[in-house]
C-alpha cells in the first residue's frame, strides 16, 4: 500500500530536472509519493537519477524542494544502474517500510 499523496512540480523545480545530465526522460509534472501508507514525515517521490545520485521532491501540505540521495541500502548493490536489482527503490533513511517496488518478491523466510 502506497501512500496516496501527489505533487505538482513548478517551473522552477522542472527546469531544474531538464537542465540534469540525466538519459531518462523528462520529469512528469505531477508525481505519486513512494513511500508507504501513513508514513511520518515528508512526502517522496523520484524525480530523476543521475548516476549514484537521486534527486527526489520532497513535500509537505505548505512546501516542496528537490533533494539528493543515494540508494537506501536495504540492499547493498554497487554500482545501481537498474532498479529492478533493488530490493528497496527508496532513498536512504526513508521512512517507513523497505519497498520493494521494482520486483514482488515473496519473503522465503516467512513462517
Ligand atoms: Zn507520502
Ligand atoms: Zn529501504
Amino acid at each position: 500500500m502506497n501512500c496516496p499523496a501527489r505533487v505538482t512540480l513548478d517551473a522552477a523545480q522542472l527546469a531544474f530536472f531538464d537542465a540534469l545530465p540525466a538519459g531518462a526522460p523528462s520529469v512528469q509534472s505531477e508525481l505519486g509519493c513512494e513511500l508507504e501508507l501513513g508514513h511520518e514525515g515528508s512526502h517522496a517521490a523520484l524525480g530523476q537519477q543521475v548516476d549514484a545520485t537521486m534527486w527526489w521532491i520532497q513535500w509537505t501540505l505548505s512546501a516542496s524542494e528537490v533533494n539528493p540521495y543515494t540508494w537506501c541500502p536495504g540492499r547493498q548493490v554497487a554500482p545501481v544502474v537498474d532498479r529492478d536489482e533493488l530490493e528497496c527503490s527508496l532513498f536512504i533513511g526513508h521512512p517507513g517500510e523497505h519497498s520493494s517496488t521494482g520486483r514482488s518478491r515473496q519473503d522465503s523466510r516467512a513462517s
